[in-house]
């Protein structure tokens, strides 16, 4: 018997969550419920989190969480559970499955079986965001080497499991050298390690586009956060409706099983909606706590379901559909098709399903790591960069000195270009002449001196070496 926490959730959620709650049961699932309250509910009672300290406390306890979709009211303050829940629990790997059910259920692709692994915890979803002139606002895109390690290895094992020929990787490291550049190098090295798994990298915008063209080229595609986000709902919605996909949210100890979709509030409280994305989230956790075999009879029989025509109305088509059905009913054709197999699509085998056992993150040794200048943010009301830059030559240093000006990535000074548009926002870069060195106290002079200067100086950041390497960008156009 194990314990799992249960949440119903809004809109649509607690319907989902019986009918889901009732196939397992009946199936055998050998579970004990905590039911706990968060979303809608607990977020309007001034609770901004949307969930009670207490519930937290089951939550971890328990370590296996099964969430119906919740509501996040629309306005500010409120922040999403989702993301919080994730982040909390160290639920770093998000696992998609999105695969047609051709000839039962209409799709462009009838061929189409992927997995996309997404990075749950970092990049844009770090929320760290502030405006920084009146003009500009920033978002901090951090990535992580614990972070790319966890999750790529993560996609090469599960493939390994699921007995999956490749691995893609999607980036955007042709722009951001740094951050998506970190990912996919960390994919190059994992991927050595895998020899009889097939590995390749696309960038993610040829790729999405192939992906949503021809997915049967892809298998297991792994990626960051928002990418993952946005090409997942894309991926489910292709094999016919975002209503049929789940997700598991997993960490080192904790783990959490969802749709994908949301609380769909328009269909609330009509027993019209399909439970199929729970109950696939659901699936994935049977596996996950290791009763693997009551999982396959789940899945079994609700693909025999889907291949009896039995469908609700997301999915109903005439002349493919038989039978349209609610939320209950559907929930009972499955239940009466346990034991069953499809005879069409291909019945599943969870034998070796169970949760996957990855090593810890080991740190490695540091580098060498070397101030080698500073950029200094500057917030300007000018348009003319030569006119900045002799104001900026004034803070210069011990032979450090003014190299470069840009304006939103562009470098606008030496020599930029009248066309180019400029907002508030500026960076100036410092850099030692060759005979000198840069320390934080020749940092600290400058910023004083930006005082002196009347330079509304908005913030710096220090530029590195790491063993020799640069580990900062240079301007677009330097
Ligand atoms: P949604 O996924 O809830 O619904 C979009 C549309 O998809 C619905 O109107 C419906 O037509 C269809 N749909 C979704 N699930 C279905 C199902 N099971 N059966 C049949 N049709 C289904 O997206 P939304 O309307 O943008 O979001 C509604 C709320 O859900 C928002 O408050 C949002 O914040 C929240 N949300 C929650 C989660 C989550 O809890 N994991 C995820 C996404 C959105």
């Amino acid at each position: 018997m194990t314990k799992i926490t249960v949440a119903k959730g809004d809109g649509i959620g607690p319907e989902i969550m019986d009918a889901t709650l009732k196939i397992i049961l009946a199936a055998g699932a050998k579970i004990e419920i905590d039911e706990i309250e968060v979303g809608e509910k607990v977020y309007l009672a001034g609770n901004t989190a949307g969930i009670a300290k207490e519930s937290w406390e089951t939550i971890r306890n328990n370590k296996i969480f099964l969430k119906a979709p919740i509501t996040t009211p629309q306005g500010g303050g409120y922040k999403s559970l989702n993301v919080t829940t994730r982040k909390f629990l160290g639920l770093y790997s998000n696992v998609r499955p999105c695969m047609s059910l051709h000839p039962f259920v209409s799709t462009k692709h009838p061929i189409m079986d992927i997995v996309i692994v997404r990075e749950n915890e970092e990049d844009l979803y770090a929320g760290i965001e502030h405006q920084q002139t009146d003009e500009v606002v920033q978002c901090l895109k951090l990535i992580s080497r614990p972070g790319c390690e966890k999750i790529v290895r993560y996609a090469f094992e599960y493939a390994k499991q699921q007995n999956r020929k490749k691995v893609t990787c999607f980036t955007k490291d042709n722009i951001m050298k740094q951050t998506d550049g970190l990912f996919h190098q960390v994919f190059d090295e994992i991927a050595k390690e895998y020899p009889e798994i097939e590995n390749e990298h696309w960038i993610i915008d040829i790729g999405a586009a192939k992906m949503a063209d021809t997915p049967e080229i892809f298998d297991v595609i792994v990626m960051p956060n928002l990418y993952g986000d946005v090409l997942s709902d894309i991926a489910a919605q292709i094999t016919g409706s975002v209503g049929l996909a789940g997700s598991a949210n997993i960490g080192e100890e904790c783990s959490m099983f969802e749709a994908i979709h949301g609380s769909a509030p328009r269909r609330a409280g009509q027993n019209v909606a399909n439970p199929s994305g729970l109950l696939q989230g659901a699936i994935m956790m049977l596996n996950h706590i290791g009763q693997t075999e009551t999982a396959e009879k789940v899945q079994n029989a609700w693909l025999k379901t889907l291949e009896d025509g039995i469908h609700t109305y997301d999915i109903f088509k005439d002349g493919i559909s038989k039978q349209k059905v609610g939320t209950k009913e559907f929930a009972t054709a499955v239940i009466a098709n346990l034991g069953n197999k499809p005879s069409v699509l291909k019945p599943v085998s969870y034998a070796n399903n169970s949760a996957l056992n990855l090593p810890k993150y080991k740190r490695k040794p540091a580098a060498k790591k070397e101030l080698v200048g500073v950029d200094v943010f500057v917030h300007w009301n000018g348009t003319n960069p030569n006119e900045l830059a002799d104001k900026v030559k004034k803070i210069e240093t011990n032979g450090i000195k003014l190299t470069m000006i840009t304006n939103r990535g562009i470098k606008v000074w030496p020599d930029g270009f009248k066309e180019t548009f400029c907002t508030d926002h500026w960076r100036c870069r410092f850099k030692p002449t060759e005979n000198s060195l840069i320390s934080k106290s020749n940092i600290i002079e400058i910023l004083t001196s930006t005082l002196k200067e009347n330079i509304d100086a908005i913030k710096t950041e220090n530029l590195y070496s790491f063993d020799g390497k640069a580990g900062y960008s240079l301007g677009q156009g330097q």
